[in-house]
Formats: structure tokens, sequence, C-alpha cells
């Protein structure tokens, strides 16, 4: 490798190690924003034990990858929850980006065009994601049945002998996100990305937003305003608001702009460069009117001690919990070969890949305690991956987690899966069980 070379990968290989570091960080106060006190570690929600359920009782293996960006535990169970774990949430965003890219890429190929679509509400301080969702739910569902949208939007089935529609979609790919203000409390909103044919809403040129208009996007603003009116989420006082913002139409420029920016960090607020003033003061007071934040983001608020954010979080992972990142229509992934994955099995996936890593060392249990409890799991895997590669990177190791500590002191238990070897039968299984700090 060449002086040149090196000086150019370094930057690129501090980043993933500091972004290990930050991912790790809002982990753990995920963790303990979650956790609740007195409860059994099996009611508990599983992203508390991202990370600290042992699948083994002896040590575990410390894994590093060659070029030194990222390192890892093997042996360690990882939640897969896509709302409430900032580390699995990136995993498995990597992996959904990638399937929507090559749909995309597919569908231009074969000379079809994608609009994105952005669908929301008027919404105020107060109200709650519960109250908010199922009406959201209500009117897009009604909007997506009714017959102008079929009209256009029908995807063909030749086998129940449905034609398709004016803009021969083959499917849609939805994404729900919510942010959260100071001003006007919750925002959901849901992006769908339209796989159809160009001109579809024979629509011209784009405003210099890049907005798109028509007749017929004009007919589907009052539709959806409709529909919102009906689910008790629009009335006389903001229904012209409605209209005007509450659905977005973009062309390919907009949806491809959307896909490479989906998951990304900034987006999510997984990047602390990128959360306001106000998580550096922590002061509750500063909440001002123009102020909304990702969920990732309140989790960066209540590291800093926000309350107010911390029960915002609470609420948001209650809400969400369970539901998709990305929905696709039915038929629309194997219309472009892409196989069902699981979030469970995106993010273990991607542990998987590591296949230019190499194994540099292992802790026991009480030194993944130790990790646990003084918050330092992100900064030590920062650690292995940086230094792992010296000749002595088990007595490093050693030494590092004996040396760490001093910061907040967390609570620290991880679950250890115990061999059960019941005395009649012949069959054995494992018992996760809490280890005390
Ligand atoms: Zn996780």
């Amino acid at each position: 490798m060449s002086r040149y070379t090196r000086e150019i990968d370094i930057p690129g290989v501090e980043a993933s190690r500091a972004a290990m570091v930050r991912r790790d960080g809002l982990r753990r106060q995920a963790q303990t924003v979650l956790h609740v006190k007195g409860k059994q570690h099996n009611q508990q929600h599983r992203t508390v034990w991202c990370g600290r359920h042992v699948l083994t009782e002896g040590p575990v293996p410390v894994f590093r990858r060659l070029d030194g960006g990222k390192a890892r535990l093997g042996q360690v169970k990882t939640c897969g929850s896509v709302w409430a774990c900032p580390v699995c949430a990136a995993k498995v965003a990597e992996v959904r980006r990638r399937e929507l890219t090559h749909a995309m890429q597919e569908h231009v190929k074969a000379g079809g065009h994608a609009y994105l679509l952005t669908f929301t509400f008027p919404h105020y301080m107060g109200q709650t994601l519960e109250d908010l969702l199922p009406k959201f739910d209500q009117a897009r569902n009604r909007f997506q049945g009714s017959k102008g949208w079929k009209k256009l939007m029908q995807v063909a089935n030749p086998a129940k002998e449905i034609e398709a529609g004016a803009a021969g979609r083959v499917g849609s790919v939805t994404s729900a996100e919510v942010t959260y203000g100071g001003a006007n409390g919750w925002h959901p909103h849901l992006h769908m990305l339209v796989f159809c044919k160009a001109g579809a809403f024979e629509e011209g040129e784009a405003d210099e937003y890049g907005r798109l208009s028509s007749a017929a996007i004009d007919y589907f603003r009052g539709e959806w305003v409709r529909h919102l009116e009906k689910a008790g989420l629009v009335d006389g006082s903001n229904r012209q608001w409605a209209f005007d913002y509450a659905l977005d139409v973009r062309g390919g420029k907009g949806a491809a702009e959307y896909i490479a920016k989906w998951g990304h960090e900034e987006r999510w607020g997984l990047s602390s460069e990128l959360t306001s003033s106000h998580a550096k003061t922590g002061r509750r007071d500063t909440w001002g009117t123009k102020d909304h934040y990702t969920p990732f983001q309140l989790l960066h608020l209540s590291i800093d001690g926000d309350g107010h954010a911390t029960c915002a979080f609470r609420e948001f992972v209650k809400a969400f919990d369970g539901k998709r990142m990305l929905t696709w229509s039915p038929g629309l992934k194997d219309h472009f070969g892409i196989d069902e994955l699981s979030d469970e099995d995106a993010a273990a996936e991607q542990e998987l890949g590591l296949q230019d890593e190499h194994q540099v060392g292992e802790i026991g249990q009480d030194q993944l305690t130790q990790l646990v409890t003084w918050g330092m799991y992100g900064r030590f895997l920062a650690f292995v991956a940086e230094h792992g590669h010296l000749d002595n990177a088990q007595q490093l190791i050693d030494d590092w987690i004996a040396a760490c500590g001093g910061g907040v002191r967390r609570r620290g238990n991880i679950l250890v899966d115990r061999l059960i070897v019941p005395e009649h039968g012949n069959r054995y299984f494992f018992k996760p069980e809490e280890v005390e700090a």
C-alpha cells in the first residue's frame, strides 16, 4: 500500500470507528430509557439486551476488520429493532437501501419512472401517536382504495382478471417516519415511492423546490384532504393548509435523491454533529418553534438529561415497535427479484458479511460486564479496530478493560445463556439468565 493510498484511506476508517462509538452511546441510552425497573429480563424491551446477551458461558471472541474500520464481539446477540436501536437500525438500513437502489435501477433500466409522494396532515402539540397513527392509517387506506387512485394506479393481476391502471404501476414502497417538535408535537409522514410509467400525472416541469403540479395532482390533493377530514385529522380551520401542503408529489429526480439519502446517519439524526445546539445546552426551555427532531436525536437530548425528550422517545418506540421500516406492495419484491429478509436477519447478515476480519482475542463475562457498566462498549470496539492488529492484542485488550471506568456508572447486567440438561429425557436447551454486575 503506498503512502498516498493510506492517507486517503484513513479518514474513512476513522469515521467508521467514530460512528461505532456514537451509535453505541445512543444504544446505551436507549437501553437506559427503555429498561423498566423490577421487570424480568424477558419482559424488557429486546433492545435492552442488544449486545449484552451472551450466547455462551465461556469467553467471547473479539473480531477486527482488516482495514481497522470496525470490530465486534462474537457469540453476542443483537436485537434487530429498527426503531429503538441505533446500532441495529444502521445495519438494517444498509440492507434496505441496497434493496431500494436495486429496485430503482431495474425499474429505470426497463424504461420505467418513479414518483415520490409524501403524505402528511396538520398536527398539534399534545396529540399522541396512539391517537394520530390509526387515523393516519385509516385515511391512507381509504385514499388508496378510492376509485380515482385505482383508476390510475391499479396494479395488473391477470390471475384475477384485473387490468392495470393508466399509470402502469408495478407497485410502491412506503416508509413511515416521524419527527417531534417543540411547537407542533409529533409530525408523522409517509413517503411513497411509486414505480410506474413516466407522465402518470400528466404533469409539467417541477417547480424550484422539485414539486410537481397538474390537474391530476390537484385532484388527488383534494381526495387526500377529504379522507383526512373523514378520519378526523382536518377540519375547516386547517383545510386550506392541508390542501396546499399535506400531499407533495415529486418526479424521478426527487425519488432518486430520496433513495440516496434514505437511512443515512444525518437523516435519522444518528450523527451527533447535526443535533442542534439544544442538545448541547440540554435545557428544557430551549425547545423552540423551529425545532423538529428525529427519534434518535431525541435520544441525544435524553443523554443530556432532557426528560421531555426521554418521554417522547419512549412513546415513539411503543407506537412504532412491530412496524416495518419499509413496506413493499404485494409482489413488488418478486417483480425485482429481491428475497424476503427479516430485520433480525438483515442485522445479522452484516455481521456475517465481515469476511475480511480476523479474531484478535477474547473477553470474559466479567470483562463484558465492565464495558457495559461504564458505557464503554463502543469505545472498546473502536480501540480494538485501531490497535487490535498488534502482536500483544490480548494484553492490550485486558489492560484497556481493566483501566476503563470512572464515568457515569450504569446498570450493567448482562444476559448469559446457560446450558440446561434435564435429568429425564434426551433434550437439552439454553436458558438466558441475568448476571448482576
Ligand atoms: Zn440492537
